[in-house]
């Protein structure tokens, strides 16, 4: 059962370390929600614990505190938590060295990867059309893993080399995020890394090891380091199927805000298959506590 956030006072006072979803919850695209920026104030000035997490694999951590920070909210590093930055650790916690990895994605998930000493191949030798072109790809000997994300620049020859490597030198397959969509201006979309992992997934037929949300390894990552109490902690997220999942699969608080992409018709059905604990229309309703 879900329920309307009336009692401000006794849920913040519930709760210690407040996880925050960005796009959708402290902004929409570039703008920032309304009095969202008071609101963090407003935490800080409480002593609650604040953290940033975000399925985007685009960015280095240091890129998102600079968005962060560029509406004016104090951030630190220490408080990022993102797909690209997960998939690093989750490559050394299995003990992945001396291969490298090859990545369908963006800078920030190359630079994340090199920054904790993994190496990396992004790019594929361009190639005339044809099938008897790409055939000849080869997959360089040490690639161990391919990293799926989101890739702007994804082409058809950077598929058929994720597909050879896992296929023929049995690479590990990991996705940073599976977000089918991204909202963009005007309440249209675009393809997101899930579509891009699919395409792999569907040609080799294997599964990725799935690091962004709704799985809870960036979670733990956050529980293990700061000893934090689940019951005492708080996802606050827009989407039902990343942010509000994450937060039930690890057994902590959910909290559903409306200015994003779930709507409240979503969750007020009897059978809805995610249920957050609580929902409010905007972040800013948890200045509610002052009064
Ligand atoms: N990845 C990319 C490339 C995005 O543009 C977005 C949202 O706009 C996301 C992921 C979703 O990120 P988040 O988990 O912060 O909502
Ligand atoms: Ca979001």
């Amino acid at each position: 059962m879900t329920q309307k956030l009336n009692n401000v006072k006794e849920f913040v006072n519930s709760i210690d370390t407040f996880i925050f979803d960005c796009d959708g919850v402290l902004w929409l695209g570039s703008t920032i929600v309304e009095k969202a920026v008071e609101t963090l104030q407003y935490l800080r000035a409480l002593k609650k614990d604040i953290k940033f997490v975000t399925n985007n694999s685009t960015k280095t951590r240091e890129q998102f505190m600079e968005k962060i920070k560029s509406y004016g909210i104090e951030c630190y590093l220490n408080e990022i938590y993102g797909s690209s930055f997960g998939t690093a650790i989750y490559l050394n916690k299995i003990g992945f060295n001396n291969k490298k990895v090859f990545i369908i994605g963006e800078y920030g998930l190359q630079k994340e990867l090199n920054d904790q000493n993994i190496q990396t191949v992004k790019e594929v030798t361009r190639l005339n059309d044809g099938i008897d072109n790409v055939q000849n790809i080869q997959v360089e000997s040490d690639i161990g893993a391919v990293v799926v994300g989101m890739d702007t620049c994804l082409t058809y020859q950077k598929a058929v080399y994720a597909h050879k490597a896992i296929v023929e030198n049995n690479a590990l397959f990991i996705a940073t995020n599976t977000d089918t969509s991204y909202p963009i201006k005007n309440g249209k979309s675009i393809p997101g890394a899930g579509s891009i992992v699919s395409m792999i997934s569907t040609s080799t037929a294997k599964q990725p090891i799935i690091i962004g949300k709704p799985e809870t390894l960036l979670l733990d990552l956050i529980i293990e380091k700061d000893k934090l109490n689940r019951e005492r902690t708080c996802m606050i997220g827009d989407r039902l199927d990343t942010d509000i999942l994450f937060g039930i699969n690890g057994n902590i608080k959910t909290l559903l805000v409306l200015t994003g992409i779930s709507k409240l018709e979503e969750i007020s059905q009897p059978n809805s298959p995610i249920i957050p604990n609580y929902y409010t229309d905007t972040v800013s309703d948890l200045l509610l506590h002052k009064e």
